[in-house]
Order: C-alpha cells, then sequence, then structure tokens
C-alpha cells in the first residue's frame, strides 16, 4: 500500500531532494578525465555533510559510499574506487541523503569530456524517457502509464529497457511502495493520486537488456558490454501536472559554465 505525502512531508522531501541536484551540481565542476569516483565520492559526502544531511546510500544494505558510480557498461550501483575518468567515458552518479528523516534520490549520467554520436543519443533518449514517464504521473493516470511511455519511446529508439530494477516510492524509506518499473502496459497498475511522491528511473542500454551483477556483490552490468544510462528525478504526482522534487537545473548550469552542452540541448531542428 501506497502512502500519500501531505504538504508539510513533500516541504522536506523538497528541501531532501534539492539538496541531492545541489551535491551533482558541486560534482559536476570535477568531472572530467584524470578525476577517480572516489575523489567524487567524497567531494559529495563533505558536500552533503556540511548542509547539515546524512548519505542516503552509506551503510545501506551495506553499501560502502555515498555515490553509486556507475561507468560505461555498469548500469547502477558501481562502487566508487580509484580509477581515473576517461575521455569519452560516461559516468552514471546516483546519489541519495537523509535531510530532516526524509530521503532524496536522484541520478543522473554525465558525459567524461568528448563523447561518441551513439553514447549522446543514449543520453538524449534517457533523458527523454524519464521526462515523458514523468509527463504521465498525474492523477487518474495509471502506474503503467509511466512504464509504457519510458519503454515505448526506449525501445522506438532500437534501445532496451532494464528490468529487474525499478523506480520506487519515496519517503522516510529510500524505498516505498509503489515499485515503478520502466515497462509496462498503458491503462494497468494502480491508479495514480495526488500526494503519492515516486522517483522515476529509467535505466536504458544500448545494446541488449540482460545484466548481471559483479563479484563485487554491488556493481550492475550489461551482459554484453554496451553502456547503459541512467536518469532518476523525484516527483510528486499532481492533479495537472506532477511537482518536480529535484532538479537537473544547477547540472546544467554549472555545464554551461564550463561550456559543456548537453545531448539534449543542441537537439533544435
Ligand atoms: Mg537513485
Ligand atoms: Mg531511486
Amino acid at each position: 500500500m501506497s502512502v500519500l505525502k501531505n504538504g508539510e512531508e513533500i516541504e522536506k522531501l523538497r528541501q531532501s531532494n534539492l539538496l541531492v541536484s545541489k551535491t551533482l551540481a558541486e560534482l559536476a565542476k570535477h568531472i572530467e578525465e584524470g578525476v577517480t569516483t572516489l575523489k567524487l565520492d567524497r567531494i559529495a559526502e563533505e558536500y552533503i555533510r556540511d548542509h547539515g544531511a546524512d548519505p542516503g546510500f552509506k551503510g545501506y544494505d551495506g553499501f560502502p559510499a555515498t555515490l553509486c558510480t556507475s561507468l560505461n557498461s555498469e548500469v547502477v550501483h558501481g562502487i566508487p574506487s580509484e580509477k581515473a575518468l576517461r575521455n569519452g567515458d560516461i559516468l552514471s552518479i546516483d546519489c541519495g541523503v537523509i535531510l530532516n528523516g526524509y530521503y532524496g534520490d536522484t541520478a543522473f549520467t554525465f558525459p567524461v569530456g568528448e563523447i561518441n554520436g551513439k553514447a549522446r543519443e543514449l543520453l538524449r533518449i534517457t533523458y527523454e524517457c524519464l521526462m515523458r514517464g514523468i509527463s504521465n504521473a498525474v492523477e487518474g493516470n495509471r502506474l503503467g502509464d509511466i512504464s509504457y511511455a519510458v519503454q515505448s519511446h526506449a525501445e522506438k529508439s532500437g534501445f532496451s529497457v532494464v528490468r529487474e530494477l525499478v523506480g520506487h516510492g519515496l519517503g522516510k524509506k529510500l524505498h516505498e511502495a509503489p515499485e515503478v518499473p520502466n515497462f509496462g502496459k498503458r491503462g494497468s497498475g494502480i491508479k495514480l493520486k495526488s500526494g503519492l511522491v515516486i522517483c522515476i528511473e529509467p535505466m536504458i542500454n544500448m545494446g541488449k537488456r540482460n545484466i548481471y551483477q559483479k563479484a563485487d556483490g554491488w556493481t550492475i552490468r550489461t551482459r554484453d558490454g554496451e553502456p547503459s544510462a541512467h536518469y532518476e528525478l523525484a516527483i510528486v504526482v499532481q492533479k495537472e501536472k506532477p511537482d518536480i522534487l529535484s532538479t537537473f537545473e544547477y547540472i546544467e548550469q554549472e555545464l554551461k559554465t564550463k561550456n559543456k552542452e548537453l545531448p539534449w540541448q543542441n537537439n533544435q531542428p
């Protein structure tokens, strides 16, 4: 049973998710060739603690770090390491915080330096899948409408959807009901009601959808070794359009000051 949030809870969740959004923007300043994901993890943890919050993932089910850093063919749950980023990599960073008892949870796939055209396309389509999912998160729709919007856009574009990992409700717990799959049928699943807070988080593969877990017990990787992308925002279902609690705006501003264009920003006809 999914619990609807009242106005006070939603404002707390907004603060938590804004802090994650700003943490990711802080990381955007540092993401470039030669930087290690362990360094990014330290920056994130310090930033989160400096803002009066705790990392949401560190210690969660025993996860060892503040960030999940998943590189290229890694889908999600990658562990920060001493391995340096290289030009042409794509780096998915998933970050969570707990602030005033409520979780924030947001993810973004960053290009490192210049990435190739196919990778740009993967990032653009995954971002668009998220936005199409979000636009379906309105009262009266069903959960499957979100799932269908994500899946149909990914597959129409020649990419595939990871099925074993899903979005989720968000609140005092990191993973609350309902599960929000990135695949499904229109008109199926629970009816969406105002006040439902969910994370929508498409994980889209360039190749086949199959994945496996690495021997580290955490990292999920594509079976075929092809790249994967992941974007996530927390939203509140409302009547007309969803209220988006986290934002990529700060990341986009940061990348703009570095003269870096994101794949969905230069796509005007
Ligand atoms: Mg996440
Ligand atoms: Mg999540």
